[in-house]
């Protein structure tokens, strides 16, 4: 087992270490350490603790981004089309008994 008091804290290098992390083994002073679930563990180790999935889908980060904006464009044209759909359907209730009853959009 390695001397601890000789090690350095790797974000201080005049600090001394009191910890090492258990997830990358690195060496840490008290400030860069923290605990978690009665766990210690650095501060980068507990931010991929914490969100595990954000980390582990980064490389596909922009798929995410791309989808939302997608999704986002789709929403829109829901939004339009619905509203189109209003704005077609006003001409009908206005001129009650033309368009309706001729149902030209309903035959095949
Ligand atoms: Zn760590
Ligand atoms: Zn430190």
């Amino acid at each position: 087992m390695p001397d601890i008091t000789h090690q350095r804290c790797i974000n201080h290098m005049f600090r001394e270490a009191v910890a090492r992390c258990p997830e990358c083994g690195r060496f840490f002073c008290r400030e860069c350490i923290t605990e978690h679930e009665d766990k210690v563990l650095c501060a980068s180790c507990l931010r991929k603790r914490l969100k595990p999935s954000g980390q582990r889908f980064q490389p596909y980060g922009w798929i995410f981004r791309l989808g939302h904006f997608f999704a986002g464009i789709v929403l829109l044209y829901v939004i339009f089309y619905y509203f189109a759909q209003i704005l077609l359907a006003l001409p009908t209730a206005f001129h009650e008994g033309t368009l309706w009853q001729s149902g030209w959009w309903t035959q095949p």
